[in-house]
């Protein structure tokens, strides 16, 4: 479904991406972890082609582009295989709930306005707020605006969605909504590339985990091979440092919340569910 070869990217003489490889099959959940600075976020962009990358290839779909000379015919192709979900949200502060899903479909998907609607309307339904059709995104909690976020994706029905951070903007008590939210759609066997400081989420959700430092990716695995059993020093050490926060904020926690219903909360992260 994703083929990346070699990608390299530069920021003012920053090499930012040394070179990565890597590849995401059909249904697959991936999920990418590493320190702030690594390349995360980056690298994502690369696979939508918001940041044109300087060397390497990309496949989306069925589309493939070269870091050179991509027509923008191409580009437009590439871009609509996927949806990204981001760390800030990103909606539209003066368009209600509703009008944010179906803009993408209504520019971008040139679907008919009244088939926008149905269609916002049943994402919206599986996110849990169809409550919600006719709010701004001020009169919603961080949780909320996210699962927005979260349907606009599905909204355009890409075959891959890619989350950036999904849940790191959000006070802790919200977390677990955004993260029950996305393992419901994992289960319907769409193919997602999660960056996440999740681990326990990460370790439930995932087919696959990379971890990457400085522009390069150190280790990959399954969930078990990483977080379990970790070759690398590097990531030994990040795992180490991530669970030490993890262990805090759980402290910070009352421990009612999380007993309430363990099935459905991911481990380690109070919250509500919906
Ligand atoms: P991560 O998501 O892992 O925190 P990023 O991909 O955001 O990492 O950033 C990696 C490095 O690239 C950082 O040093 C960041 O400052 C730099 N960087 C990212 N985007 C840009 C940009 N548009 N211009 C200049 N530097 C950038
Ligand atoms: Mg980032």
């Amino acid at each position: 479904m994703i083929e990346l070869r070699g990608i390299k990217k530069t920021f003012h003489q920053q090499e930012v991406l040394k070179g990565i490889s890597m590849a995401v099959q059909k249904g697959q959940v991936v999920t990418i972890l590493g320190p702030s600075g690594s390349g995360k976020t980056t690298l994502l962009r690369c696979m939508n082609l918001l940041e044109q990358p300087d060397e390497g290839s990309i496949q989306v779909g069925d589309v493939t582009i070269g870091a050179q000379g991509a027509k923008k015919k191409e580009v437009i192709a590439l871009r609509r295989q996927s949806a990204m979900v981001f760390q800030h949200y990103n909606l539209f502060a003066h368009k209600t709930v509703i009008e944010n899903v179906m803009e993408g479909l209504i520019t971008a998907q040139r679907v008919k306005k009244a088939e926008a609607r149905e269609r916002s309307e049943q994402v919206l339904a599986k996110v849990g707020l169809l409550d919600k059709v006719n709010h701004y995104p001020s009169q919603l909690s961080g949780g909320q605006q996210q699962r927005v976020g979260i349907a606009r994706a599905l909204a355009l029905n890409p075959k891959v969605i890619l989350f950036d951070e999904p849940t790191s903007a959000l006070d802790p008590e919200l977390v677990g909504e955004v993260l029950a939210v996305i393992k419901s759609i994992a289960k319907e066997g769409i193919t997602m590339v999660i960056v996440t400081h999740e681990m326990s989420f990460a370790r439930e959700v995932s087919d696959h985990v990379l971890f990457m430092d400085g522009g390069m990716i150190v280790e990959e695995g399954t969930p078990e091979e990483v977080f379990q059993k970790p070759k690398q020093e590097r990531t030994k050490r990040f795992l180490r440092r991530l669970s030490g926060e993890t262990d805090e904020l759980l402290l910070q926690q009352p421990q009612v919340q999380l007993q309430k219903n363990p099935n459905t909360l991911p481990k380690g992260v109070a919250g509500h569910v919906v």
